[in-house]
């Protein structure tokens, strides 16, 4: 075992934090209050490769593995604790690189190098109306080959990046059903863009955080795509979904361990300078205490997170796991990384005390960030639990049949 970082890691975690921190950091309140991520920062990031960088570097993306997109991830959870930039970084690694694996050469021309440069939004459309988390028995969405295109109907609702695809252009992994009755091997995925495609009919919704990038939904209606927009193979949708939602759970796990240090070393800051009864703070057990267990809290969650990324990459590249092992890794690190988070910079806030409820500090914007992915982003809680219980138990156990 070997738990230190290679000269290569070392030098990207230098270069991406010190981006961060000059170009990211200092617009973040901005971001939150005007609801978007100026093109700077976008083209800025395209410049370092952290643009879908998981992505083939024929198409512009820097083929980097899943350590390094970790890495990645987690310097800019620090230096964006409202998540919305990590979250564009996380959506654009994860289904960029599914994307670049599996899209067809014409589609990858026309959007992927765009995407890897900053010009395009890709994103991921699986969520419908009557429920995410039960998709095989809740989606409705059918498409249907007619000659040499595909027809679209149906509705897609939570869905990131639809006011950045509108106004940048891109596509949205689309999962439909391309034959409703083989199950999960009768769905297929679309590049659907939603810019200035007819029958595409769009709606946003509004957040409680990570206000930076939008969420909404759209429905579409006969929405004709050329062939070559099908991602993959026919009814290999399912399976590439999974895929990419492992690779997203990983980075999120990345992205709070970066904003609860974040979180972190604010309280640090405050305890050791804010006195109380003639005292700093932190020289309270009451203070030191919960520190040492948020501490151990990020700590374990590293350790998890960069195993799955790991395992990840032994997968790819050296084929020594499978999707189980990745599915599982990737599991444990969602489950745990938000809730950490989450605690972590409540408990900041409450070391703040009242200037932590005020918008002085960046403790609230993390706050509500978080929480979208504990509610629901890339996959419940429940959905974790029942996850780790599929792999430790059998398929057979599955709550909801096989
Ligand atoms: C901010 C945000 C951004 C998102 N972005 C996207 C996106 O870009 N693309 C996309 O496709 N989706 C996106 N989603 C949707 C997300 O994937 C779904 O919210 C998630 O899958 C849960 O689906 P649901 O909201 O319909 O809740 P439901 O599936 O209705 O679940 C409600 C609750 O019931 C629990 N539950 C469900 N089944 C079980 C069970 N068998 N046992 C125990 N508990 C259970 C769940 O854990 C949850 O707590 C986003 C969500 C959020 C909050």
């Amino acid at each position: 075992m070997d738990f230190s970082w290679s000269e290569e890691q070392e030098l990207w975690r230098q270069t991406v934090r010190e981006f961060a921190r000059k170009n990211i950091t200092p617009h973040v309140r901005d971001i939150d209050s005007n609801r978007k991520i100026p093109k700077q920062i976008m083209k800025g990031m395209a410049q370092l490769g952290l643009l879908a960088p998981t992505a083939s570097q024929d198409y512009g993306g820097a083929g980097v593995d899943w350590t390094m997109a970790c890495i990645a991830a987690e310097e800019l959870g620090r230096a964006d604790i409202s998540l919305a930039i990590p979250v564009m970084y996380l959506v654009e690694a994860s289904w960029g690189y599914i994307f670049s694996k599996y899209g067809s050469e014409e589609a990858k021309e026309e959007y992927l190098k765009r995407i890897t440069s900053g010009e395009a939004f890709s994103g991921i459309a699986v969520t419908e109306p009557e429920g995410g988390s039960d998709i095989l028995g809740a989606a409705k969405t059918r498409a249907i080959k007619k000659d040499k295109s595909w027809i679209l109907n149906g509705e897609k609702i939570f869905i990131s990046g639809i006011t950045e695809s509108l106004n940048w252009g891109g596509i949205h992994l689309t999962l439909a059903r391309t034959d409703p009755n083989k199950g999960h091997k009768g769905f297929s995925f679309f590049a659907v863009p939603l810019k200035n495609t007819k029958g595409i009919k769009t709606t946003l919704l509004e957040d409680m955080g990570r206000m930076g990038i939008s969420t909404g939904g759209f429905v579409m209606n006969d929405v004709t795509l050329p062939e070559q927009y099908l991602i993959g193979e026919l009814n290999k949708g399912f399976y590439y979904a999974m895929e990419g939602f492992s690779a997203a759970r990983v980075l999120i796990g990345a992205t709070c361990i970066g904003a609860s240090e974040a979180a972190l070393e604010l309280g640090i800051d405050h305890i050791k300078t804010r006195k109380a009864f003639g005292r700093a703070l932190g020289s309270f057990e009451g203070i030191q205490f919960p520190l040492a267990e948020h501490y151990c809290n990020i700590e374990s969650v590293k350790l998890l997170t960069y195993r799955a990324a790991w395992i990840m990459d032994k997968m790819y590249n050296e084929q020594k796991y499978t999707h189980h092992d990745v599915a599982l890794a990737a599991a444990m690190s969602k489950l745990r990384a938000p809730i950490y988070a989450f605690s972590v910079m409540n408990e900041v806030a409450d070391w703040l005390g009242a200037t932590g409820y005020t918008k002085e500090y960046s403790i609230e914007m993390g706050i509500r960030g978080v929480r979208s992915y504990s509610i629901g982003a890339e996959g419940t809680m429940n959905i974790m639990r029942i996850i780790i219980g599929r792999e430790l138990l059998g398929k057979e156990f599955l709550p909801y049949g096989t």
